[in-house]
This record gives structure tokens, sequence and C-alpha cells, in this order.
């Protein structure tokens, strides 16, 4: 069979790279379906996607937002039209399973609806002037082309959450999406296409992350820069950006925790652990990595638990009845196995903890889901990310030490409680150092209207979704204008030459 070579998306054309380098794209969960080869770009393309972003800048800028809102409320319906066809393409480049994917786009979709609007508000403030006849406001402005670095595990969700907004404040972008995933977000980019975005405001590089994302991040004329992906590359951005004083959003890597306390609903904390935990093969930035038990349940619990998990089917994420696909690709598995070793020493390794070896999986990078009892707080298993079907149990006595472990970790991003005690409930909102902080409902789930992010090492302070990333992707402009026909000076007149 024919291999389809795919091309990048720049100044409104779907382009060969200048290099003339491809990467295959393969399924996860069946290593011999080549689904396409895609561009391996360099700097070179990289500058001709920049470009084409000056160019698009100058005339989107100028659109007025709310035309610019329409366009993104044709995207969501043609995102909801095709949400099938994206689905099971994300789920076969991807490996997560079909329900998940199709979530994927839901929260594409819910982005694309919720931006749409944003174009009728963009809020800025009139404020009373401190002299007479004179106005002071404040309105957001865009910023310039944004490049947009993009991780695998949620291939329509994460680039949707940059793209989405950037537009609607008026930015061109350039997305550069992780490696393993670029066949679903050149249907998302189609779709921008079909809904009609003039040339240059979208543009698509394929590319390794030294190669394409690092040009990308580097480029003089990208002001802006979206990153989501590990702490480690992160890091490099964002010595990159502050050299040259970018406006840069970072979300990061996680290592969250399911604390359970003894009052808890035992049979719901489970169902919340199996989903935060296994979902999604564990490849989740909210991804429960540590469950948390409180003395009194810690047996029962982890029995029942074990047995649950034993229960769980693994295979392609395209079957019906599979509940966890495979990991990404081979370097995750490797790391999956390098923490497998670290928890047969430090902890007691209770199930999985290996390769799957039924039928059918030898072909993919299928991991069985793996449980480590008898955690202690403080050890690599405790507070390292795994990214992987791999769930770390620590016993605890009371709620204050349950509060000390979850917040011992560096990363900030998502905790669980499970309690019936609304004391206990509402320490956790104000003791736990989290970004999101679920109560009775497992460490994933964000919704697209609420800001998103995490504190410590898992981001830099800014936020995606809901109404804060609006912010991110403008700058605020400050206007007054005096209409008393003198000179005014604030600060002075009113004080030592006032007109009281
Ligand atoms: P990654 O850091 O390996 O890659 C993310 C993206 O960065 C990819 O597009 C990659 O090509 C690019 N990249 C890699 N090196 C680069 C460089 N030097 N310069 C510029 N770009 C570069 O991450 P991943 O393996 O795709 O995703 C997993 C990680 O992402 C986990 O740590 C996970 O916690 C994190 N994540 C965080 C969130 C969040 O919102 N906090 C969401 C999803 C994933």
């Amino acid at each position: 069979m024919r291999t389809v070579k795919n091309r990048n998306y720049i100044g409104g054309e779907w382009v060969d790279p200048a290099t003339g380098e491809y990467f295959e794209n393969r399924n996860p969960a069946n290593r011999d379906d080549l689904i396409g080869v895609w561009p391996m770009s360099g700097a070179a393309d990289v500058d001709r996607a920049v470009e084409a972003a000056v160019d698009g800048f100058k005339r989107w800028r100028s659109t007025p937002a709310p035309e610019r809102g329409a366009l993104l409320k044709r995207v969501g319906d043609l995102l909801e039209e095709r949400k099938e066809e994206i689905a099971r393409a994300a789920t076969r480049e991807m490996g997560k399973v079909l329900l998940e994917t199709r979530g994927d786009v839901q929260e594409g979709i819910d982005t694309a609806y919720y931006a749409a609007t944003e174009g009728r508000r963009l809020f800025g403030h009139t404020v009373p002037s401190e002299l007479r006849q004179k106005w002071a406001m404040s309105y957001r402005r865009p910023i310039g082309p944004a490049g947009l670095v993009t991780p695998f595990n949620f291939p329509m969700a994460i680039p949707t959450w940059k793209m989405f907004p950037a537009l609607v404040c008026g930015n061109s972008v350039i997305l550069k999406p992780a490696e393993d995933v670029p066949h679903t977000a050149t249907l998302l980019v189609q779709i921008l296409i079909d809904a009609g975005i003039p040339p240059g405001v979208v543009n698509l590089v394929h590319g390794l992350g030294e190669q394409a994302g690092a040009a990308l991040v580097a480029h003089p004329d990208v002001p802006v820069v979206s990153f989501t992906g590990s702490t480690e590359t992160g890091r490099a951005i964002g010595r990159t950006c502050g050299e040259m004083h970018k406006r840069l959003s970072l979300e990061m890597g996680g290592k969250n925790a399911q604390i359970v306390m003894d009052d808890a609903d035992m049979d719901l904390a489970i169902d919340g652990v199996l989903w935060g935990a296994f979902g999604t093969t564990g490849q989740r930035c909210t991804a429960t990595s540590r469950l948390l038990l409180q003395d009194g349940i810690h047996d029962a619990f982890l029995d029942r638990l074990l047995v649950r998990t034993a229960a769980l089917r693994l295979g392609d994420g395209l079957r019906d009845g599979v509940d966890v696909g495979p990991l990404i690709n081979e370097s995750a598995l490797q790391k999956v196995e390098a923490y497998i070793a670290i928890g047969r020493s430090e902890a007691e390794l209770r199930i999985g903890g290996r390769l799957a070896s039924d039928d059918g999986l030898e072909d993919g990078f299928f991991f069985e889901p793996t449980i480590f009892s008898e955690v202690a707080p403080g050890s690599r298993m405790a507070i390292e990310e795994i990214f992987g079907p791999v769930l770390s149990v620590i016993r605890f006595h009371d709620v204050d030490e349950a509060f000390f472990i979850n917040n011992e970790v560096s990363y900030g991003l998502s905790s669980s409680l499970y309690t019936r005690d609304t004391n206990v409930a509402f320490r956790a909102f104000a003791e736990l150092d989290n970004g999101l902080t679920y109560i009775n409902a497992p460490t994933i789930g964000a919704e697209a209207h609420l800001p998103f992010g995490g504190v410590k090492q898992t981001g830099n302070g800014h936020r995606e979704g809901g109404w804060e990333v609006y912010e991110f992707y403008s700058e605020t402009k400050v206007c007054y204008v005096d209409y008393s026909g003198s000179l005014q000076r604030a600060q002075i007149d009113n004080y030592d030459a006032g007109p009281y």
C-alpha cells in the first residue's frame, strides 16, 4: 500500500518541508500499522511559517473580534460533525480508548463555542479618572504570532485550548504538535481551513521538538509562546523565552494524589481511582499517580481495588469493551519499566509490573495496570512522575499527614479527596498545594470553561481554559482622553494646586 505523505500548512497552502525529510507515524496498539509520514521540519520551515504568521497577523488583528468569534463557531460546528472520524484517527495514533478520544474532541468543541462567545466580550475596564473632564479605560490588544507547542496525550483538546483563545484575541498562530500525534493536528487545521480561516493566520509545522519546536520557541518574531509537556522540556523553553523576554505559558508534569479518608464512600472512591490512575493508560498530566489511604480502610480498600484492577481489559482502543490502551511509544515503555525496577526495590508490587502477554497485544506498547503498596512518602515512587499505568499506594494516619504527603512533591497540578466530612473538604481547598482540587471525584475531569493549570513545578502562573487564558493571549492597553482643554497633572493638581 502507498504510504500517505503529509505536509505542513503555511501561508494558506499545504507545503513540503524544506528538509525533504519525513518521520513515520505508527499505531501504538500495532506497530505494523503505518498511518503515514509527516514532515521532519527544520529551522527554514519554521522561518517560513513565522513569516506567513507575521503577514497573517496584520490582517487578522484588524478583523473585529465578534467576526473572529463567528469563525470559531463554525469551527465548533465542523468539529461536532467530524467528531467520530477525528476520535477514531486520534485513537489510532495515540492509543487511548475511543470513549476518551471522543471526550478529547468534545473538549475542543466546548473550547470553540466558549471562544466564539468570548469574541463578543474581551472586556476591558472603564474607570473614573481622578481628574475632571478626563476618561480612563483599558482594552485588550492582540500580541502577535503565537508559537504553540503541544504534547501527545490530548491531541485535540490541548491544541484547541491554545489556538482558539489565541485566535479570538486576534493573534496568528504556528502550531508544532507532538510528533506522536501529527494526524489529529492535521485534521484540526483542515477544519480551520474549511471554516474559512484566512491565509497565514493558522500555520502548522510538524517535526521533532529539538528541531522544529526549539526553532519556533527561539524565533525572534514569535513574541508569545505556549507550551504543554514535560517539566524538563518546559525548563529549557523557559530559559530561551526568559532570555528573549517572551510571554510564556508553561503547563507541565504532575504527581497527583487521591486521598481516601476512613469515612469515604468506598465504592465511589474505587471507581474514582480506577478511572484516574488507568484512564489514558496513566498518561494524563492529571492522572492519579498516588493513592493515599487512611489506616482504617487501607487493607480492605486495597483488596477490592486489586480485584477491580485485575478485571481491566487491555487492548486496541478502537475495539469495544477495552478499558486500557497502549503506552504511546518505546521510550514511554522503557521509562515505565525503569520505574517498575525502582518500585520493586522500594515497595511491594501487588499487581501488574510487566508487559501484557495476551494474544494480539504483542505488536503494541501494552503494559499491565500496576499497583505498588507500602510506598514510603518521599521515596522515588512517591514523588516522581512516571506517566504510565502505575499507582503508588501510601498509608497515612490522619488528615494532617495526608495533606503533608500530598504537598511533599515538586509538582502541584491536581488533587482529590474522598470524605463525607465537610470541614475536611474545605480545609483541602485551602491547604492542598495544587491548581485543582476535587472532592469525591477523581484527579481528572477538568471542564473547558474553567481555568486549568498547576502550581510549583507544574506551571509558571498562567492558566489555560476558562476566562483567564484570554488575558494570556492579549496585552492590556490603557487609554486616557483629556477633554478639559487644559494641562491637568495626575497626582499633583488635586493635592498641591488642587481645585478644592
Ligand atoms: P514533551 O515535553 O516530551 O513534548 C511536548 C512537546 O514539546 C512536543 O511537541 C515536543 O516535540 C516538544 N519539544 C520537545 N523538546 C523540545 C524543545 N527542546 N524545544 C521545543 N519543543 C520541544 O512531553 P510529552 O511526552 O509529549 O507529554 C508528556 C508530558 O506532558 C508529561 O510530563 C505531562 O505531565 C505533561 N502534560 C502536562 C499537561 C498540563 O496541562 N500540565 C497536560 C498534558 C501533558
